[in-house]
């Protein structure tokens, strides 16, 4: 995990980013490493340990309970669930 200094100076250079985490905190998201690509990756489900990416995830039975993805347009995670063939 980042500390406090690491993280201002992160966000110092890039806000628009910082404003991104703030939403999905709010939102209920928290920040995942995917265990397989080693990426970031934000979820609100703390025991989910894959990313996104249909290459990891597909090992992964990933249908959870995700209300705040289409209000944010979380594009990622959308095409996601959708290769899943997940509708929601
Ligand atoms: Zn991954």
């Amino acid at each position: 995990m980042l500390d406090k200094k690491a993280l201002r100076q992160k966000f110092s250079k890039s806000p628009e980013e910082y404003f991104a985490v703030k939403v999905l905190k709010d939102e209920g998201f928290i920040r995942k490493k995917c265990q397989n690509c080693n990426l970031f990756f934000w979820s609100t489900d703390e025991n989910r340990n894959y990313c996104g990416n249909p290459s990891c995830s597909g090992a992964y039975n990933f249908i959870g309970k995700t209300p705040a993805l289409h209000k944010l347009g979380y594009i990622e995670l959308w095409q996601c669930l959708r290769d899943l063939g997940i509708r929601q």
